[in-house]
C-alpha cells in the first residue's frame, strides 16, 4: 500500500507545526541522533533535553564517550532510568572505535549489530542523519498507525508488530523523508497522545479509522495485564565518625547494574551479618523512611537503616566493589534515583 495523501499531510502538518528547535536537531550527525534516540526511549523531551545537554557537553563525540570511563557516562545518566541504555550506549561507542574506525556506521545491519541499536533506532539514524529512506516504529508511531488503520491487538505481540512495519514501511514518501520521521514522531508526542488525543487539530482525522469510529483511545490495544511482584529489601547505610558513607558497586548486570548503591539483603536479621563481615564497629543505628520504588516488572519496598560506625576497615579497603566516599564525592557517581535521595537527605 502506498498512500502519498497520508505523507503529504503529515508534511504539510509539520512544516506548520512540527517541532524544529530541539538541541538535537541543531547538529544532526549520526551520533547526536543516536544518543537523542536512546534517551527519548521511554522517556519524554521535557525530561531528555538537560540530560542531552549535560551529555553531550562533556562528550561530544564518539571518541570522547568511548574513552570515558563507564562510571562516569553512568554519573551523567543518573535519573534518567533504564541505566542497560548507558552501559549500552558506552559499549557501542568503544565497538564504533575498535571496527569502524570511530566513525558510526552508514548501513542499517550494522548499526542494528550494535549493543542497543533496534531496528526503529537504526531507521532513526539513517533518516534523520544519512536522509535515508527507512522506517521507524517507536511508541508514538505505534500508536498513530494503530488508531489511523485501527488495528486491533498489543503492538508487543509479534504479529501486531509486523503488521504495523509493513503499514510504516508502505507510507514512506520519495522525498523529505527526514522531516516526514521527524512529523511522525511529533505528531505522536503532540497531536495523537496517548490518553486525549487532539483529533480536531490532527491532519489525518479524515481517514483516521479510530476517529472516524470514535474509538481513539481503543487503540493500540494495551498490553495483557499481569500483576507484578512486590521485592523487600533493606539498605545498609554506613557512615563513619569522620563523615564518609559505604558504597557497593552493584554488577553490571541486572538491576541498577554497575551502578553504586548501598549493602543490602532481603530479611532484616540478616543486616548484623553484613555488619561483621564488612567489620564496622557499630555505634547507633537508626531506621530511615521507607522509600517504594517502581520497576517495568516489579516493585521494589527499600527499608533503609542508617548506622553510624567508629572506623573505616582494611576488609573494605580490599574490596574492590566497597568503597567509603565522601558524601560531596558519593553524589558525583552514578547512582539509583532512591540512592541519590537518601544521600541528599543525610548531607
Ligand atoms: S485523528 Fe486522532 S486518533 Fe487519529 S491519528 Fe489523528 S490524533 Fe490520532
Amino acid at each position: 500500500m502506498t498512500s502519498p495523501l497520508f505523507s503529504d499531510q503529515l508534511l504539510a502538518w509539520f512544516d506548520l507545526h512540527g517541532r524544529k528547535h530541539l538541541p538535537w536537531q541543531q547538529q544532526p550527525s549520526s551520533y547526536h541522533v543516536w544518543l537523542s534516540e536512546i534517551m527519548l526511549q521511554q522517556t519524554q523531551v521535557s525530561t531528555v533535553i538537560p540530560y542531552y545537554q549535560r551529555f553531550t557537553a562533556k562528550f561530544n563525540d564518539i571518541k570522547s564517550l568511548a574513552t570515558a570511563p563507564v562510571d562516569e557516562v553512568l554519573a551523567l545518566w543518573t535519573g534518567l532510568g533504564y541505566y542497560a541504555r548507558a552501559r549500552n550506549l558506552h559499549k557501542a561507542a568503544v565497538m564504533i572505535c575498535n571496527d569502524f574506525n570511530g566513525h558510526m556506521p552508514t548501513n542499517i545491519d550494522d548499526l542494528i549489530a550494535l549493543p542497543g541499536i533496534g531496528r526503529s533506532t537504526a531507521g532513526a539514524i539513517m533518516t534523520l542523519a544519512h536522509q535515508q529512506k527507512f522506517a521507524i516504529l517507536d511508541g508514538n508511531v505505534k500508536r498513530v498507525l494503530a488508531r489511523y488503520f485501527a488495528i486491533d491487538g498489543w503492538p508487543g505481540k509479534k504479529s501486531v508488530e509486523n503488521t504495523l512495519w509493513q503499514l510504516a514501511e508502505s507510507l514512506l514518501p520519495e522525498q523529505r523523508i527526514a522531516n516526514y520521521i521527524q512529523a511522525q514522531m511529533d505528531l505522536g508526542a503532540t497531536v495523537c497522545t496517548r490518553s486525549k488525543p487532539l483529533c480536531h487539530q490532527c491532519p489525518l482525522s479524515k481517514q483516521c479509522q479510530a476517529f472516524q469510529q470514535a474509538k481513539q483511545t481503543s487503540y493500540p490495544t494495551p498490553k495483557p495485564k499481569k500483576e507484578i511482584p512486590t521485592r523487600q529489601v533493606h539498605w545498609l547505610i554506613a557512615q563513619s565518625n569522620n563523615d564518609k558513607i559505604l558504597l557497593h558497586q552493584r554488577p553490571a548486570h541486572g538491576i541498577w547494574g554497575g551502578l553504586w548503591s548501598f549493602p543490602e539483603c532481603e530479611a532484616k536479621h540478616e543486616l548484623c551479618n553484613i555488619t561483621a563481615d564488612l567489620q564496622l564497629e557499630q555505634l547507633n543505628s537508626i531506621s530511615l523512611d521507607e522509600i517504594k520504588h517502581t520497576f517495568s516488572h516489579f516493585k521494589l519496598v527499600i527499608s533503609p537503616h542508617l548506622i553510624q560506625c567508629k572506623q573505616q576497615t582494611s576488609y573494605i579497603a580490599e574490596n574492590k566493589n566497597l568503597s567509603w566516599y565522601k558524601i560531596s564525592d558519593a553524589l558525583k557517581l552514578g547512582l539509583p534515583a532512591p540512592v541519590k535521595k537518601v544521600i541528599q537527605s543525610i548531607q
